[in-house]
């Protein structure tokens, strides 16, 4: 017997129809005699219109008071799986992330989670019941309630799970794994087995939605056995078993290149004619770090004339914050000019196996080329590639990599 944390997305639970399916599915897995704990998402969509209100009176609104409201979304769906298991005879109770006393620090919107209380949780799981937590949601020292940010439902899987020492989580969502790249951007992407810690990591923080970045780091760290699925299929689990995240067992023959992820909410700035003295990067990018806008992609041009240019990119959201920002460095700097694009996107190739293969790049580069897409920036690490292209080429840029990596065929 085992304990395993089954967590459901917005998709798998958008309906009524679709909450019982999750409640039959639940109930297949306690009939194989497992303890089974429910993380569920608001309903799909709900949560967008819980915040689209707060918007249409404040597009500035108290961060406590848009966690107080957005919580309520999950608060629907655990009394409703709950209602479900209960008419279908499984003895069930739901939990609010506050009940269970999932504790976070006090960082509206996108708070951690510090710690899990899993007593009640355990002493239902003894009384043979079925436990539905509300996902996305925990309580801080003061009482008040907290958001982890949004995808955040994942995350509460995965630390419910390493509170509890589960033997697997499973997240159930509306594709049956992870995909070499967004199969709904590639048609030809293909399901992978397995993928390692190291590269889902880098493919969500890389723009690939379909596992919140936060849930990937905490399975790591806590070493929770993670495997993505889909709530869609029906029939024995044997036969659609998903992606197993794994940690990189050694000497097993890595494919090169796993995935490629891309991220739509960047935007681009530059800075032009700045004097070529020491201290420039700092006079230029402190004031935007001081403004809590994060700072993605920095790329600064060799000097000529004693001047240079620095480059860098943003979230799309505080694109016209830093822009303000930088034209009062401008005049500050004495820089000759400001620029700024926010319709681009970032493209990138994730492998392990990069790291000791040559020729990525320029295959990458060569490819691109082959299509006439302009390459703005470039990064690199030891398991990526990352360019900067004009967002109109998202999708040929991705399947053209795609295609130029033989991703479509079986490693
Ligand atoms: P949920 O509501 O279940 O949390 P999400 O929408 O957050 O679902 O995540 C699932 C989606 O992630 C998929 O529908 C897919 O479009 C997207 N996605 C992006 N990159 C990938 C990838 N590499 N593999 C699978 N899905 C991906
Ligand atoms: N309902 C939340 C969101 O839409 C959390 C989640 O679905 O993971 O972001
Ligand atoms: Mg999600």
């Amino acid at each position: 017997m085992a304990l395993i944390v089954q967590k459901y997305g917005g998709t798998s639970v958008g309906t009524v129809e679709r909450i019982q399916k999750v409640a039959e599915r639940v109930i297949r897995w306690r009939k194989m005699g497992h303890d089974i704990v429910v993380v569920v998402s608001a309903m799909s969509g709900e949560t967008n219109r819980l915040l689209g209100l707060a918007r249409e009176i404040d597009p500035k609104a108290d961060p406590r008071e848009l966690d107080m409201l957005a919580a309520t979304g999950e608060q629907v769906t655990i009394a409703l799986l709950a209602i479900a298991l209960q008419k279908l005879g499984q003895p069930a109770r739901s939990y609010t992330g506050a009940q269970v006393r999932i504790l976070t620090d006090t960082a509206f919107t996108k708070a951690r989670i510090r710690e899990i209380d899993t007593q009640r949780i355990r002493d239902d799981l003894r009384e043979g019941r079925v436990v539905v937590v509300a996902g996305f949601q925990g309580v801080d020292e003061e009482g008040n309630i907290t958001t982890l940010g949004r995808g955040g439902s994942d995350t509460s899987g995965v630390a419910l799970a390493a509170a509890l020492k589960a033997d697997e989580c499973q997240i159930y969502t509306d594709v049956d794994g992870v995909y070499t790249t967004d199969p709904r951007v590639e048609p030809n992407a293909r399901r992978l087995d397995r993928i390692t810690f190291e590269e889902m990591l880098e493919m969500a923080s890389l723009g690939s939605k379909v596992l919140q970045i936060r849930s990937v780091e905490f399975a790591g760290k806590y070493n929770v056995p993670l495997r993505v699925l889909s709530s869609f299929d029906e029939g024995p689990f044997e036969e659609h078993p998903g992606t197993l995240i794994t940690y990189e067992e050694n000497g097993m023959e890595e494919p090169l290149i796993s995935g490629i992820a891309f991220n739509r909410d960047e935007a681009q700035l530059t800075i032009k004619g700045v004097p070529d003295a020491p201290g420039v990067a700092y006079r230029i990018l402190g004031p935007v770090a001081d403004a809590n806008v994060e700072v993605d992609m920095i790329v600064q041009n060799v000097g000529a004339d004693g001047t240079t240019d620095v480059t860098f990119t943003v979230h799309r959201n505080d694109y016209d914050k830093a822009m303000g920002i930088l034209r009062k460095v401008a005049d500050e700097v004495g820089a000759r000019e400001v620029s700024g694009n926010a319709k681009i996107v970032k493209v990138s190739v994730v492998g392990v196996g990069m790291r000791s293969h040559a020729g990525i790049a320029s295959t990458m580069f060569a490819a691109l080329a082959r299509e006439g897409i302009n390459i703005h920036m470039i990064s690199t690490s030891e398991i990526k590639i990352s360019v900067v292209v004009d967002e109109k080429y998202l999708e040929l840029a991705v399947r053209t990599l795609h295609d130029a990596f033989g991703l479509d065929k079986a490693a």
